[in-house]
């Protein structure tokens, strides 16, 4: 059975075929770094993972690669380093560095507690800048972006005209008159078109910039993915993946950014997340149901906090409550109580057609009801689980983000071939109970038997 997933390019449930099955391609939007990545943004990093977990299991480890970018050039991103350079009187640069480092390994680290594996690669917006220059310099050269030189003369603002691209609106099904009429913001001065994106905007002294061909400035955000994508997968694409707020105008401006550059159909599959609510009601720090995925870590284990957010199906709303949480946790107990999760994973069919039936994970833990221990085992190792957490949860003594940095700081050692640190590592933490076991997927860890 191959796998088939529901397209919201076409909005239909369509076999994926790859485009070269010895190098499955798939993008994922990563997270803006300025603070702890919330609950919902978790679910994007669960949901992808399970499929990054699936197209590997179908086509081979070595044959799938996965882009997560880290967003860490942003207004808001700006905004919170000139407060923390207020408070702290640290220079802005530095707060701003100190902030998007800290932050996304803030990030990392939550979402290893989550159970994801790593990208194959998480590339920094600030590090392809170069990239996104030129994607914007071909787009102005072939007519689908102009520069308007802003009125103090000090700098450009590079639009994307929207008018000039005939496919503008296919993923989101919007024609422009429609976009037009909903949208509500006045247009800046600069801008021929009402609904045109900006690629480029000019930054004054005390706004991070770099040189450009339009002056000293800073992409816009839609830029970042066209070329980050481009860069690590090719101009076409296999799978991209985001949540549902992403759709518009986000991934619907990165088409149009890839397509009009370089005349080549930009993702074949695009895939979306269905939003996450709390008890019912969008989460909001003004609702006070605003939750990190931090804060809930403290209290429950990464692994209940996984398991809850698969079984809803990927498309589905999702509402988060705390009594699904309290089930969740007792529903993997019994699990683990009749079986060992680290064992040979060797899950039985029902389980792996339902994940090849559009990632249907609720059907697949479904199937795991009636599975035998063996192939209950080898599903939840499958899916991510290993009961190590679970243990560590009922000892309460472990640290695992402590865990997750040192398995950070060991990775790097080695990559320094400075394996007399890296042997330190494991052998500070082995005294402490837990065992580093390196696997192809990357570095695991248990409590020592
Ligand atoms: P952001 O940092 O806001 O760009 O979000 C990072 C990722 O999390 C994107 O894929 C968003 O679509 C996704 N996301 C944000 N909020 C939620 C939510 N409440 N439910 C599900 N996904 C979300
Ligand atoms: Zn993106």
């Amino acid at each position: 059975m191959p796998i088939r997933l529901t397209n919201s390019l076409t909005k239909t449930r369509e076999d994926f075929v790859p485009l070269d099955p010895a190098n499955v391609r798939m993008y994922v939007c990563g997270p803006t770094v300025y603070d702890f990545a919330h609950i919902g943004n978790a679910r994007p990093a669960i949901v992808f993972d399970v499929l990054f977990r699936l197209l590997r299991h179908e086509f081979g480890e070595g044959h799938v690669t996965y882009v997560r970018n880290i967003t860490d050039v942003d207004d808001k991103i700006n905004a919170r380093a000139a407060e923390i350079a207020a408070q702290t009187g640290v220079a802005v640069e530095q707060a701003r560095s100190d902030l998007t480092a800290t932050t996304e390994r803030q990030y990392i680290e939550d979402v290893t507690a989550l159970g994801c594996l790593p990208p194959s690669v998480s590339p920094r917006a600030t590090q392809h800048i170069g990239e996104m220059i030129g994607l914007i310099e071909k787009l102005v050269a072939n007519g689908h972006a102009y520069a308007a030189p802003s009125s103090n003369g000090e700098g450009a603002h590079v639009l994307f005209d929207v008018q000039s691209d005939d496919d503008y609106g296919k993923l989101s099904r919007r024609s422009l008159d429609e976009m037009m009429a909903g949208a509500r913001v006045e247009v800046a001065p600069y801008k021929k078109g009402a609904m045109d994106f900006v690629l480029w905007k000019p930054s004054d002294a005390g706004t991070p910039g770099w040189d450009s061909p339009w002056g000293r400035g800073r992409p816009g955000w839609h830029i970042e993915c066209s070329a980050m994508a481009g860069k690590y997968l090719g101009d076409t694409f296999d799978i991209h993946g985001g949540g549902i707020d992403l759709q518009f105008p986000h991934h619907e401006n990165e088409i149009a950014q890839s397509e009009c550059a370089h005349h080549k159909p930009y993702v074949k599959t695009w895939l979306h997340n269905g939003f996450l609510q709390v008890e019912g009601e969008k989460m909001s720090k003004s609702l006070g149901n605003f939750f990190t995925i931090r804060e809930l870590l403290a209290d429950w284990p990464g692994e209940v906090l996984r398991f809850n957010m698969l079984r809803t199906h990927y498309r589905q709303p999702i509402d988060f409550t705390f009594a699904g949480l309290r089930e969740s946790w007792k529903m993997l107990e019994r699990w683990y109580a009749v079986t060992e999760p680290l064992a040979n994973p060797s899950p039985d069919a029902a389980f792996f057609d339902a994940l090849r039936d559009d990632l249907n994970t609720p059907a697949a833990i479904a199937a795991l009801h009636q599975a035998s221990p063996d192939a209950l085992a080898g599903g939840l190792g499958f899916l991510g689980f290993s009961n190590v957490q679970m243990k560590i949860a009922a000892k309460a003594e472990v640290d695992t983000v402590a865990i997750a940095d040192a398995i950070a700081a060991r990775n790097a050692a080695r990559k320094a071939k400075d394996f007399a640190e890296s042997d330190r590592i494991r052998d500070e933490w082995l005294a402490k109970g837990i065992v580093f076991k390196d696997t192809p997927q990357g570095t695991t860890w248990e409590v020592k038997k």
